[in-house]
C-alpha cells in the first residue's frame, strides 16, 4: 500500500507504460505469442518453422527500411551493446570516430577507444541535451558512428552518409528504427535491438548492412584478427544468410517483432510511423512550452527526438516525486536516464503509444503536479 495520491480513474491512459526500453508491447503481439504456444514455442531454432519467422523478418524489416539493392538484414544474439563489441572486431578496421551526446554514444565510443587492437578513437562531444556539429572527416578513420537518437537525452542527429575514401557510416537506431524516418542508403550498417518502438524483447539485434560493410567484415575477418566466436560478424552474416543465428536465440521474441512488423506495415510503414511519433511527440512538446513548471530539455527544437521527449522542471516541482505518483498508479517508467541527474521526466512516444494515452499521460502529470505543490 501507498499513501501516495490517488489518480482519478478517468484521467489515467489506457495503457501506463511509457518507458524508452522494455517499452510497450501491444496485445496483439502477446495474441500472436499464444497462438506460438504450442507450434513454434519450444521447437528446435534450427527447423523450418523457426528459420520461417526469421526470414519473415528479414523480408519485413527490408520492406519496412526501404532496403536498398545489395543491402542484408543481418541478425546476431545479443544486443545493441552486444553489437558494439563484435562492430570493434569485425567493422572498424584501425580507428574510428564517433559522436557522443549522452550515454549510447559515449558508450560505443568507450569499447572501441579501449580495443587494445585499434588505435585511439575520435570521440566528438557534445553535453546533454545538444549535439555536435556532425562528424569530422580526418584521413585515417574508417568508420564513423553515431546514434540517430540519443535515448538518454532526447536528442535526434540526422542520418547522412560520411562521404569519405573507403569509410562506413554505422548508425545505432535502437530507439530510432520503427519510429524515425531514415533514409537506409545514408548508412552502412544500421543496427538496433528491437524492445524500444518494436516493443519486442532484448537480447537481439538486427541491422541492414550495405554492401561495403559486408565486404569489410569478410576482409576483416580473412586479415587473422582473433574475434571470440559469439562475437563474430562474419558468422552473423553466414548464419543471417540461412534465416539462423549462431546461438540459439529467444523465440518468444522473434514472434513479438514479427506480429510488430505486420503490423507497422498494415498501417502504412515508415511514414506512417514517422507521422504518428511526430504527433505524439508534439503532444508532449507544445505541452512542455506551454506549461507553468515545465520546458523541454533540449533547447533546439531542430534537435528534439520524435520518440523519446525529455522535459524539465522548475525547482518547485519534484519530478520524481510526480514520477512516484504516477508509478503508484500504474504509469510507468518516465523517470529520467539515470545517470543525467536532472529534475526531468523522460517520455518514449514510440510507435505502439497511441496520441490518447499521451494526452492522457499529460493530464496526469499536471494532475500530479497540482496534488504535490
Ligand atoms: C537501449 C539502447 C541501447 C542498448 O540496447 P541493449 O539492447 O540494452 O544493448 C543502445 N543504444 C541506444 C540508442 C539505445 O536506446
Amino acid at each position: 500500500m501507498t499513501d501516495l495520491p490517488v489518480i482519478p480513474p478517468h484521467l489515467l491512459p489506457e495503457d501506463g507504460r511509457f518507458g524508452a526500453g522494455p517499452s510497450r508491447v501491444r496485445p496483439e503481439q502477446l495474441g500472436a505469442l499464444a497462438r506460438a504456444g504450442t507450434t513454434l514455442l519450444g521447437t528446435s531454432h534450427r527447423q523450418a518453422p523457426v528459420k520461417d519467422i526469421v526470414a519473415r523478418i528479414q523480408e519485413r524489416l527490408a520492406e519496412f527500411l526501404g532496403l536498398p539493392a545489395g543491402y542484408e538484414i543481418v541478425l546476431g544474439t545479443g544486443g545493441a551493446s552486444v553489437f558494439w563489441d563484435s562492430a570493434a572486431f569485425g567493422l572498424v578496421r584501425s580507428r574510428a570516430e564517433h559522436l557522443a551526446f549522452g550515454e549510447f554514444g559515449a558508450k560505443f565510443a568507450s569499447v572501441t577507444d579501449r580495443a587494445p587492437f585499434l588505435e585511439r578513437s575520435v570521440v566528438l562531444e557534445a553535453p546533454p541535451g545538444s549535439r555536435p556539429e556532425g562528424p569530422r572527416i580526418l584521413p585515417d578513420v574508417d568508420v564513423y558512428a553515431w546514434p540517430q537518437n540519443e535515448t538518454s537525452t532526447g536528442v535526434a542527429m540526422p542520418v547522412r552518409r560520411v562521404v569519405a575514401d573507403d569509410a562506413l557510416t554505422v548508425v545505432d537506431a535502437t530507439s530510432a528504427a520503427g519510429g524515425m524516418a531514415v533514409e537506409i542508403a545514408e548508412t552502412d550498417v544500421y543496427y538496433f535491438s528491437p524492445q524500444k518502438n518494436f516493443g519486442s524483447d532484448g537480447g537481439i539485434w538486427f541491422a541492414a548492412f550495405s554492401p561495403a560493410a559486408l565486404e569489410r567484415v569478410e576482409r576483416l575477418s580473412a586479415s587473422g584478427r582473433w574475434v571470440p566466436d559469439v562475437l563474430s560478424l562474419a558468422a552473423a552474416v553466414e548464419n543471417s544468410r540461412k534465416h539462423q543465428t549462431y546461438n540459439t536465440p529467444a523465440l518468444a521474441g522473434l514472434v513479438m517483432l514479427d506480429e510488430q512488423l505486420g503490423w507497422l506495415l498494415e498501417q502504412g510503414g515508415m511514414p506512417w510511423a514517422a507521422a504518428r511519433t511526430a504527433e505524439t511527440s508534439g503532444l508532449v512538446y507544445d505541452w512542455a512550452e506551454g506549461s507553468e513548471h515545465a520546458r523541454p530539455f533540449v533547447a533546439d527544437p531542430a534537435h528534439r527526438s520524435p520518440v523519446v521527449c525529455t522535459v524539465d522542471f522548475d525547482a518547485a516541482v519534484d519530478a520524481a516525486r510526480v514520477a512516484s505518483v504516477l508509478r503508484a498508479n500504474g504509469v510507468l517508467d518516465v523517470e529520467p536516464y539515470r545517470k543525467l541527474g536532472r529534475n526531468q521526466l523522460r517520455i518514449a512516444t514510440f510507435a505502439s503509444v497511441p496520441p490518447e494515452d499521451v494526452r492522457a499521460l499529460l493530464r496526469c502529470i499536471d494532475w500530479a503536479v497540482g496534488e504535490l505543490a
